[in-house]
């Protein structure tokens, strides 16, 4: 088997790039390789090479040796160098390269091949000593870190003692012979850390970065990153092996990572930073402050170090042919690093650039305005879940804001929380249900959990593209980085800016899109939903079949999600209503009543509240189906507790306090979501349902003679099982829709349907369609009562389930496919059969979850209902589905 193929000069072994078998980061070197865009020479060892290397146990086939060889062959082929040569020495990189870009595993290893003979070679070839022990430092401190994975703060306090002891502030200021004696100093370091002297022998250099790359899959942190990002743990990693050039060399060398547009705002301008005589991982890790790439954002942010554009001119015009080069082959926006040395421009890497959910609605319209890709196209590059960045609130530019400082505007979106200081308290207090704001000098792959805990994030170092920056925008998490100002005392789990002191839990907010950090809670806005966005949407819908309604039951609710573009209501969950703290003293009377007199007597006063509700919500969506779901979960819930509340009570009901509370024993219940609850009320208490049914028409005909436009009810029985309750509950409803319309001597038209939500109800669908007029799926207890897994109460023991395999997520969040999603199949279908064309809904969470709405689609039904936020989500991801 090949596991290893070659790139650059003139070779690309790798052919039309697979990802899949060469990683991201190879198939695209292999790529620029093929279209003569300057790559140094190198090659790939394959995500294969990965998967087989934990099948057989963390060890090598045979062949891979001669292959590994072969390919360090081609790149002293090209370069003229030799690997271990102590004359000239090759020096090379290895880099990790899954399919896609994750961070939490090894990333890169530079300087790779030198020794204590080599760095002489180096030194002489280059005429550079200085330059040649500056990379060697880097080197050991690099491979001790990521490789033997010893402290690597050690090796920084080593540096940062050196500097001291002759008075630098700057690496910069370091001479050949500082370097030199840092150098012994770290070998000395390594020999202490590790028990062994740094490795001389470059070819065991070599296959140790290799292993640590193929190990550091299965770190812990890149597994967490797999778990959150749902990416299979049986992808693997390639490795990339390339010739090292260096932007170390001189005034004339420099290093950058750029974006072909805007990845903050999309903006069709060319982004990003550099520095002069530095080595990649300077930008990256935010150890020197990086400057601009462009002009124009130089001045923008009236920063004065000199921009890549002013400072090199001609390189810089170099690289935006290959910007233009990039984005025409790949049709999309690109993330590129590249090196210059002595002024000749490398490209080292390129890819599909991370953006914000703002960014990459602007690039998908603009790039499909400029002809670049279609409007379908445009459609499937927006990720549905994504949206959810845009459609939440940022801060009310009219409110006070106690501004502490500013740092750079990393990640969109504003959030308020109280201030921890470490991953592991960020994750702990927001499973205590505290929103926090994570703060810390930088983030590293360590950090990841306790970033997703986190409202929002903070950091006192590091450029728009460091670690937090990147892992912000991908989380859709709130960043302000690079906030110089900050001071963090992590022992006393203080914080201090500009001359005033915070201390853990005290609250912050923080503003990802102007970089503004202020003291204290600041009042947030609603997002401005025209523009880009609604262009996209309309894309979306011109391809979508499935209808979006929402899960909504105030009229503001409703009028959320009919601004985002709800096509009616699919659930309207009427205990909502009862919850409400002017109703909720008539709702415990009507359930302690004990005779059915007693709670004719409550419900009644109900009746004109529910009315009311009904008439609000039929006004919104005027036009629009909406589907009002009659009284479902257990009495249990409503039961008073205290003693205030059974005297309240008594007092509405004029009972004693006693009596009601041995009313309440009764009523309650070990299991209550098993219990006294859905159309179970109905058959046992039909006169809720009567009330209900009579505020809902005569709501429907108020609004009818209002508005000249009748509403369309479609009301829903929850939780039946068999044909015979649904006839039950359908009587009940027609009858008084019989009393109602002859009452007032009008009519509407209305539906009665059922909701899908137990598996016998799943089965029976045959029988019960004979009946109801239409099926929506409760995918919520349908899952519960499938799985016979607590909806309540999985949250304890579900991410183990995902960890381990057995479901690939959550199946609250998304459908099980094979197990409730074949129920849901077979209902679909035995329905159908029975009344042709029965309308079919879904209206548990799972409709606004996008991989659940493709199997929506497949199935066939006729809509989704989500909450109203999720409804554009849901918009574009029926669109995606249908594409
Ligand atoms: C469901 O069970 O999926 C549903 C929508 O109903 P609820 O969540 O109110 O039980
Ligand atoms: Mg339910």
């Amino acid at each position: 088997t090949r596991y290893v193929y070659r790139f650059g000069g003139g070779v690309d072994d790798g052919g039309k790039g697979d990802k899949n078998l060469l990683g991201g980061k190879g198939a695209n070197l292999d790529g620029m390789a093929a279209i003569g865009l300057p790559v140094p020479p190198g090659f790939t060892i394959t995500t294969e090479m990965c998967t087989r290397y934990y099948t057989d146990g963390g060890v090598y086939p045979e062949s891979l040796k001669a292959q590994v060889a072969n390919g360090i062959a081609h790149i002293e082929g090209v370069t003229g160098k030799k690997f271990g040569d102590k004359a000239d020495p090759l020096l090379v990189s290895v880099r990790s390269g899954a399919r896609i870009s994750m961070p939490g595993m090894m990333d890169t290893v530079l300087n790779l091949g030198l020794n204590d003979e080599t760095v002489i070679g180096l030194a002489a070839a280059s005429g550079d000593e200085r330059f040649a022990w500056d990379s060697y430092r880097r080197f050991i401190q690099m491979y001790s870190d990521v490789v033997l994975e010893l402290d690597h703060g050690a090796f920084e306090e080593a540096l940062e003692i050196a500097k001291e002891d002759q008075g630098y502030t700057l690496d910069t200021e370091m001479t050949a012979d500082d370097w030199k004696a840092l150098v012994a100093e770290y070998k000395s370091l390594v020999s202490k850390l590790w028990n062994r002297p740094f490795p001389q022998d470059v070819n065991d250099q070599l296959w140790g970065a290799i292993s640590a790359v193929f190990g550091s899959w299965q770190a812990d942190r890149a597994k967490v990153y797999r778990r959150l990002n749902s990416i299979p743990h049986d992808w693997g990693t390639a490795v990339n092996v390339q010739a090292m050039v260096f932007g170390n060399m001189g005034d004339t060398s420099a290093t950058g990572v750029a974006f072909t547009r805007d990845p903050a705002t999309g903006e069709n301008a060319y982004y990003g930073e550099y520095l002069i005589n530095a080595q990649g991982e300077d930008v990256v890790a935010g150890i020197r402050t990086p400057q601009y790439l462009t002009k124009q954002a130089r001045e923008r942010a009236g920063a004065k170090p000199l921009s890549m554009e002013e400072a090199m001119p001609e390189t810089y015009a170099e690289l935006a042919r290959v910007f233009q080069i990039l984005e025409t082959h790949y049709r999309d926006m690109q993330d590129i690093e590249f090196t210059v040395q002595q002024g000749k421009l490398w490209m080292l890497q390129t890819r599909s650039g991370k953006r914000t959910a703002k960014a990459a609605l602007k690039i998908a319209v603009d790039m499909a305005n400029e002809g670049l890709i279609t409007e379908e196209e445009a459609v499937a590059r927006v990720d549905p879940a994504a949206l959810d960045q845009l459609l939440h609130p940022t801060l009310d530019p009219k409110a006070p804001r106690d501004v502490l400082t500013k740092g750079l505007p990393a990640s969109p979106g504003a959030a308020s929380g109280a201030i921890v200081f470490d991953a592991d308290t960020a994750e702990r207090r927001n499973e205590l249900g505290d929103s926090v704001i994570l703060v810390r000098v930088e983030t590293s792959p360590e950090d990841i959990h306790g970033m997703h805990a986190a409202k929002g994030i903070l950091t006192a170092r590091g450029g728009m593209t460091s670690h937090a920056a990147v892992v912000a925008r991908g989380m859709g998490r709130p960043c302000v980085s690079g906030a110089g100002s900050l001071s963090i005392d992590n022992a006393a789990k203080t914080l201090r800016i500009e001359g005033r002191t915070l201390k853990e839990g005290d609250i912050l907010t923080i503003d990802g899109s102007t970089g503004e950090v202020m003291a204290g809670e600041v009042p947030t806005v609603q997002p401005e939903l025209a523009g880009d966005f609604g262009i996209l949407m309309a894309w979306a819908d011109k391809v979508r079949r499935l209808k979006v309604r929402a899960n909504a039951e105030t009229p503001l609710d409703c009028q959320t999600a009919r601004d985002f573009g709800a096509e009616g209501v699919g659930l309207c969950r009427t205990e909502h209503m009862f919850f409400d703290a002017a109703r909720i003293t008539a709702v415990r009377e009507m359930i302690l009543a004990d005779s059915e007199k007693g709670r004719r007597i409550a419900l009644d006063k109900l009746l004109p509240e529910q009315r009311d509700d009904f008439a609000q919500i039929f006004m919104v969506m005027a036009g629009l189906p909406v589907t009002i779901r009659l009284l479902d979960p257990p009495l249990h819930e409503f039961l008073p507790h205290g003693e205030a509340e059974f005297e309240e009570v008594a007092k509405a009901a004029g009972v004693g306090v006693e009596a009601l509370k041995r009313r309440a024993a009764e009523l309650h219940e070990f299991n209550p979501m098993l219990g006294h609850r859905g159309c179970r009320l109905g058959v046992t208490y039909p006169e809720i349902y009567e009330m209900q049914a009579r505020a809902i028409f005569e709501a429907a005909l108020i609004i009818k003679q209002r508005s000249g436009e009748a509403p369309i009810p479609e009301i829903m029985i929850p939780l039946v099982a068999t044909k015979k309750e649904l006839e039950l509950m359908k009587a009940i409803v027609d009858s008084v829709a019989r009393q109602v319309f002859e009452e007032q001597g009008a009519s509407v038209d209305y539906l009665v349907g059922t909701m899908i939500e137990l598996p016998r109800a799943a089965l029976k669908a045959g029988e019960i369609a004979e009946v109801g007029e239409f099926f929506s799926f409760g995918t919520n207890d349908l899952t519960q009562t499938t799985i016979g897994i607590s909806r309540d109460d999985a949250g304890r023991f579900l991410t183990q389930y995902v960890d381990k395999g057995i479901f690939a997520r959550d199946p609250f969040v998304s459908i099980d496919v094979e197990g409730v999603g074949e129920l849901i199949e077979l209902a679909a279908e035995r329905g159908r059969a029975t009344r042709n064309g029965i309308k079919l809904g879904i209206c548990g969470e799972h409709g606004g979850d996008p991989a659940s709405i493709a199997f929506c689609e497949k199935t066939g039904l006729d809509y989704v209902s989500a909450s109203p936020y999720r409804v554009p989500i849901a918009r574009l991801a029926a669109a995606q589905a249908a594409l």
